[in-house]
């Protein structure tokens, strides 16, 4: 059976007391199976509504034949809608009775329970959306400071979309070019020509690399920056941890879908989600000897996307300190040298200087020094020239997303080889069959080409009801 045949049903408000919960149809019986279940004081029937239109009344059981909640509902009709279906939302009170009698209801008189992200993936299958659009979606719901909200809504808004699409033509041009070569066989190509086409695959790699390039930077706003603090115990990773936080705390998640749920803390950064890992494990640290108390917060840096390594400016350095030093080397670090309140004159920098990384005096006691830190983290992570607001502003691309950069790479890939075939003057065929190739890969992106296993893998990141 088409499973877009199914009305589908969900709760798309969060889960809890509100001052309204939704519940939310979306199918060809959207409104005759919510007509079944509300009643009009004005004898109102929701068939008869204008789309996009709100109608006040009542949620009933027609077998018990009681009210179930006092609504107000918006009728929206295909095919101006979130999933280019029949819409309707039924606003009921925000708290859990009333929305899960409704779903009952509507439940039994036809409607499906919608799988996680299934509206969206209906605006996708139907046509309104593509799937980097879609997953823009959950960057929006998921994001974590405004520019990284604003970096999605670039993406829904399809810039991503349209510089694929863009790329595409063209490797499609390239591509029946060399194709009519390949048709009329008694034609030789001209070797200029053949430097022509070979020029042209050189600018989309150009393109390509550019565009993997931003990843990175983009995946740091998508995810977070995942930050390490360590070092030794005593030279006050607790207190820098909450002097990052103090101000500046941006969200603290839940991350379903692990054994235990992790709680993790948000720094917000110039737009930057600061993700600090581990924080338990840190405080953690405090009772224990001191040769365990660096172990456990070494074991940090080996995820971290950056490491701030905590010294103690009223201590001479000891050999645990250089211990942590030496652990960093092949990280991004920042030297983060505490205590800075403390008359220190005979703290030694020397073994410092042997490598390169930032170094910032603060005091996480009074907070002096926390913004240059800050500066340093962040001019750390965004490394290009332009700062990324300005991108984001501009019509530069920001990918965010893995699958996007995989697909992409496997695109490059492709005509690395193509190029090579034709620089070597081996069928034209196989040059073609690469870019094919390539194309077939930048199609994966935004949903052209596509398998069922990937549309899973991307919609079961939703929430129900989205
Ligand atoms: P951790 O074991 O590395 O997490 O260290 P803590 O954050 O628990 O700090 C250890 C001790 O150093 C505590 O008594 C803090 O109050 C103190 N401390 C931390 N940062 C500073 C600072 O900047 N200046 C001063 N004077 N004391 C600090």
């Amino acid at each position: 059976m088409n499973h877009l045949e199914d009305t589908i049903v969900a709760i798309s408000t969060p889960i809890g007391e509100g001052g309204i919960g939704i519940v939310r149809l979306s199918g060809k019986d959207a409104i005759p199976i919510a007509d079944k279940v509300f009643f009009s004081p004005k004898g109102k029937k929701l068939r008869d509504a204008k789309s996009h239109t709100i109608i006040y009344g009542f949620v009933i059981d027609p077998i018990e034949n009681n009210r179930i909640d006092e609504v107000i509902v918006t009728v929206m009709k295909a095919p101006k809608t979130y999933t280019r279906e029949d819409v309707v939302e039924i606003n009921c009170h925000g708290g859990m009775l009333p929305l899960h009698a409704t779903m009952r209801i509507l439940l039994r008189e036809g409607a499906r329970l919608a799988e996680p992200g299934e509206f969206t993936k209906r605006a996708f299958l139907n046509g309104r959306i593509d799937l980097s659009q879609a997953e823009a979606v959950i960057d929006i719901i998921r994001a974590k400071t405004e520019t990284a909200e604003r970096l999605a809504l670039k993406q829904l808004e399809g810039k991503l979309s349209s510089r694929i699409t863009d790329i595409r033509d063209k490797l499609v041009e390239l591509c029946m070019h060399i194709e009519a070569y390949i048709d009329f066989p008694e034609e030789e190509i001209e070797s200029l020509e053949k430097q022509d086409i070979i020029n042209s695959i050189d600018m989309i790699k150009g393109n390509l690399s550019n565009i993997i390039r931003s990843y990175d930077e983009g995946k740091f706003f998508r995810e977070g920056v995942s930050t390490a603090i360590v070092g030794k115990p005593n030279v006050g990773k607790s207190s820098l941890l909450n002097a990052l936080l103090q101000k500046d705390r941006a969200i603290v998640t839940e991350i379903p879908g692990t054994t235990r749920d992790i709680i993790e803390d948000y720094v917000n950064i110039k737009g930057l989600p600061l993700r600090i890992m581990d924080t338990a494990g840190i405080r953690e640290t405090h009772d224990l000897a001191e040769i365990e108390g660096v172990r456990r917060s070494l074991k940090a840096i080996d995820g971290a996307d950056i490491v701030l390594a905590v010294l103690d400016a009223s201590r001479q350095l000891d050999k645990a300190d250089k211990e942590v030093i030496d652990k960093v080397k092949g990280k991004k670090t920042i030297i983060v040298i505490n205590k800075s309140d403390i008359e220190s004159p005979t703290f030694d920098l020397e073994p410092l200087s042997f490598n390169l990384k930032p170094c910032v005096r603060v005091s996480a006691l009074k907070g002096d020094g926390i913004d240059d830190l800050k500066d340093a983290i962040y001019s750390m992570c965004i490394t290009s020239s332009k700062a990324a607001d300005a991108a984001i502003d501009a019509e530069d691309i920001i990918i965010t997303n893995i699958r996007h950069r995989q697909a992409i790479e496997k695109a490059l890939k492709s005509l690395y080889n193509a190029e090579d075939i034709l620089k070597r003057n081996e069928p034209l065929e196989i040059a073609a069959i690469f870019i094919r190739e390539s194309l077939d890969s930048l199609g994966e992106i935004v949903g052209v080409v596509t398998t069922e296993d990937i549309l899973n893998k991307i919609f079961n990141e939703f929430c129900i009801g989205k």
